[in-house]
C-alpha cells in the first residue's frame, strides 16, 4: 500500500535559522531553500505540513540551558519566509478541541515552550485525527535536540519517520549521527530534499 505522507517540519524561525537569531544555529540558513522547496510542493500535492514552532515567555525553565530565544510575538519567533501556509491552524500549548473538520488546513503549527513537542497535550489527538497511516517526513533544526525528540516520540508511537538530511542542521555533529543511526535503526531512510519531491511526485502521480 502506498503510504499517506505528512511532512513534519521542526522549528524553523528566525532565531534559530537567521544569522542574526537569538538563538543561532550556524549553516541553517543554507537550508531554508530546501524548507521552503518541501512547503511549496506539500502545499501543491495536499500533502499536509506539521510545524512545530516554539513560543516561549519569559520564565521558560528552557531558558536555565539556552540564551532566550523565539519569545511569543517578537519577530525571531516568525517561521522563515516561505515555510508558512495560508491555510494553517495554531494549537496552543494547552488543551484545546481541535476544529470538526481539519481538512481546510493544510498546515498544523504546534506551540511548545520545551524541546519535546510532545509536551504540547493536543499531539495525539491530532495524530490521531490526521490518520495512523502516515509516513512522516522530517526535517528542521536542531538535529540532535527537537529533530531527535520529535524522531523517537514518533518512532515510539508506530510511525515510520524519514530524515531529510539536507533540510536539517546540527550544533553537535557527533550527537546528530547518533540521530541519524537511530532514524535508520527504525527503518526510517535518509533522503535528500531532491528524493523526496521525486519520490513523493511517484506517489501522489
Ligand atoms: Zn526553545
Amino acid at each position: 500500500m502506498v503510504p499517506n505522507l505528512l511532512f513534519w517540519d521542526v522549528d524553523t524561525q528566525v532565531d534559530f535559522m537567521d544569522p542574526e537569531g537569538k538563538l543561532y544555529v550556524p549553516g541553517a540558513e543554507k537550508i531554508i531553500a530546501n524548507i521552503q522547496r518541501l512547503t511549496s510542493f506539500a502545499a501543491e500535492h495536499d500533502i499536509p505540513i506539521v510545524a512545530s514552532v516554539d513560543a516561549h515567555l519569559e520564565t521558560d525553565p528552557e531558558f536555565r540551558e539556552y540564551p532566550p530565544h523565539c519569545l511569543a510575538g517578537t519577530p525571531g519567533q516568525h517561521k522563515v519566509a516561505g515555510t508558512m501556509l495560508s491555510d494553517r491552524y495554531v494549537i496552543p500549548n494547552r488543551r484545546v478541541d481541535l476544529p470538526a473538520d481539519l481538512g481546510p488546513y493544510r498546515q498544523l503549527i504546534i506551540e511548545k515552550q520545551a524541546t519535546d513537542v510532545f509536551t504540547n497535550p493536543n499531539i495525539k489527538d491530532l495524530l490521531r485525527r490526521l490518520g495512523r497511516d502516515r509516513e512522516i517526513i522530517l526535517y528542521g533544526v536542531v538535529t540532535e535536540i527537537c529533530v531527535d525528540q520529535a524522531a523517537c516520540g514518533l518512532s515510539q508511537r508506530g510511525y515510520r519517520v524519514d530524515l531529510v538530511r539536507d533540510a536539517v542542521r546540527h550544533i553537535d555533529a557527533a550527537k546528530s549521527s547518533a540521530t541519524i543511526a537511530e532514524v535508520e535503526h527504525h527503518g526510517g531512510c535518509l533522503l535528500t530534499t531532491e528524493e523526496v519531491l521525486a519520490g513523493a511526485l511517484a506517489i501522489v502521480a
